[in-house]
């Protein structure tokens, strides 16, 4: 668990470089913060966890600008719904990212993310828009939930 943490550490740290970003070591600290926690937080709550793990206060006002940073870096993704953030979870993945797409369980409360075909997005959007709605996100959060809970809750 904590390899795998830091390795996702270690990458975000190369990416931000190759990309010319700068993953300072409060940025770093906050991601590990999400990556620690695998489950989303409130920027409240991140600024609470970051004080218990590191002994240093992070004022809510800094986690904010701490996250919008992560999420230009694609390191950090946001749930509208529930405006909490949660670290992505490709991190250490070779293979691009496509536009993420999250599964919520009502129970246990993690989330999945899942990348859905571009033409699927596509067609979602263009049947949506032939209605005169206009989008704006595209970005689905379903609820609902997951293998292990539903595991759990069946009778053995
Ligand atoms: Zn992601
Ligand atoms: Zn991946
Ligand atoms: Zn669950």
């Amino acid at each position: 668990m904590t390899d795998k943490i830091d390795s996702s550490l270690q990458k975000a740290q190369t990416e931000c470089m190759r990309t010319g970003l700068r993953l300072t070591d409060k940025r770093s600290k906050v991601l590990k913060t999400l990556l620690q926690a695998g489950k989303p937080l409130s920027a409240y709550d991140i600024a609470d966890q970051f004080k218990v793990s590191f002994s240093e206060s992070l004022s809510a006002m800094s986690a904010y600008r701490m996250l919008d940073f992560l999420m230009q870096a694609g390191l950090v993704h946001k749930l509208e719904t529930s405006n909490q953030y949660l670290a992505c979870s490709h991190i250490s993945c070779e293979h691009k990212h496509e536009l993420p797409q999250f599964l919520i369980c009502d129970q246990c409360h993690t989330v999945q993310e899942i990348g859905l075909g571009t033409h699927l997005l596509k067609e979602l959007k263009d049947s949506i828009e032939n209605t005169g709605f206009t989008l704006s996100s595209q970005q689905l959060e379903l609820h609902g939930i997951c293998a292990k809970c539903r595991a759990d809750l069946s009778p053995q």
